[in-house]
């Protein structure tokens, strides 16, 4: 059993410094708001006054912070963990906070003799309250496993993102999918309720389209991921169709902000001279516009 500081106990960190408690390691805490700290520490915690006072002996530091400013001050702050740490501990930030600072953070802690990983987390404070979040670790594999049984007391999937930082990296492209996803399925609901359809019936039919499948393994598996650009499905037709959806859109005053966008995405693929190739080139167009090496031979 191992002592662990638990720094950041809201809505996330509360349960889940509940749930390395009674995994039956000590717990050491701190939070800003003392009612938190109180709250872990009538459960068996050890209430602490500063960072630094929770991370001295400890083997472990968790932090589960609002951003990556926080996560910083906790750190290297005044009273901050690295006060007081050992050479040997490993600390772990739980947070979602902006990559570049993970990496730097990583680094900054490297350069006082400390190891340091991110393994944020997918799911939500239900899960956090049940164990059964999903944790995406980065880290080195030695990192890995030495955290695995601490971590597998918050979640009860761990994904092995790819090396250090590269944790927060699949969490903020996870969480940028899910985001954008949530409003376009808003204007696409909305579109429905302007035309008078029935939901229940575009919900039927999208079930078992890319609609609600998604593309990566749907269109995407068998034409622009294997280097096939000949058209199923059009680039011409694909603007085509989208226009026929945002014009009675606007016909009828409703917004379609994201629709908008994606049309313009089809009308520089026009542009550029990809109407007649699948419309699942639009990777490779999104990959030339940013600057990075096009994916497939193919015309
Ligand atoms: P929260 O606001 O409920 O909790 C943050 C806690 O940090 C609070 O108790 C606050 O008092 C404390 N805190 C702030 N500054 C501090 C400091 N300097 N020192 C010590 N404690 C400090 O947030 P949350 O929902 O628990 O989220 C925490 C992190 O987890 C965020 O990065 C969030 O994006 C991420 N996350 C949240 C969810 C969710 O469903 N809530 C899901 C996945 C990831």
């Amino acid at each position: 059993m191992a002592i662990v500081a638990f720094v950041g106990l809201g809505q996330m960190g509360r349960p889940m410094s509940l749930n390395v408690l009674r995994g039956g390691h000590t717990v050491r805490v701190f939070d800003v708001d003392k009612s938190a700290v109180e709250a872990l520490a009538a459960a068996g915690a050890q209430a602490c006054e500063t960072p630094a006072e929770a991370g001295k002996g400890a083997e472990f530091v968790i932090t589960m912070l609002p951003n990556g400013d926080l996560v910083r001050d906790v750190l290297l702050g005044k009273n901050g963990v690295a006060e007081s740490l050992s050479a040997g501990a490993l600390v772990i930030d739980m947070s979602t906070i902006h990559p570049l600072h993970t990496d730097q953070l990583i680094a900054d802690m490297a350069s006082r003799g400390f190891a340091m990983m991110d393994v944020p987390v997918g799911r939500t404070s239900d899960q956090a309250v049940t164990g059964s979040l999903l944790l995406l670790a980065g880290g080195t594999q030695e990192q890995i496993e030495r955290a695995r049984p601490l971590l597998m007391l918050m979640g009860n999937e761990l994904v092995e993102a790819g090396g250090p930082g590269m944790g927060i990296r699949v969490k903020i492209v996870n969480n940028y999918m899910s985001i954008a996803l949530n409003a376009l399925s808003a204007e696409a609901a909305t579109l429905c309720e302007a035309l008078g359809l029935d939901f229940d019936v575009a919900l039927t039919v999208m079930k078992g389209t890319p609609a609600n499948k998604g593309h990566f393994t749907t269109t995407w598996a068998n034409k622009v991921l294997k280097g096939d650009l000949s058209p199923a499905f059009m680039v011409d037709h694909a603007h085509k169709d989208i226009g026929l959806a945002l014009d009675v859109a606007n016909r009828l005053h409703t917004t379609l902000p994201m629709g908008a966008v994606a049309r313009e995405t089809y009308n520089q693929m026009r542009a550029k001279g990809r109407g007649k190739q699948d419309w699942t080139a639009v990777l490779e167009h999104l990959r030339d516009a940013s600057g990075l090496p096009s994916g497939v031979n193919a015309q």
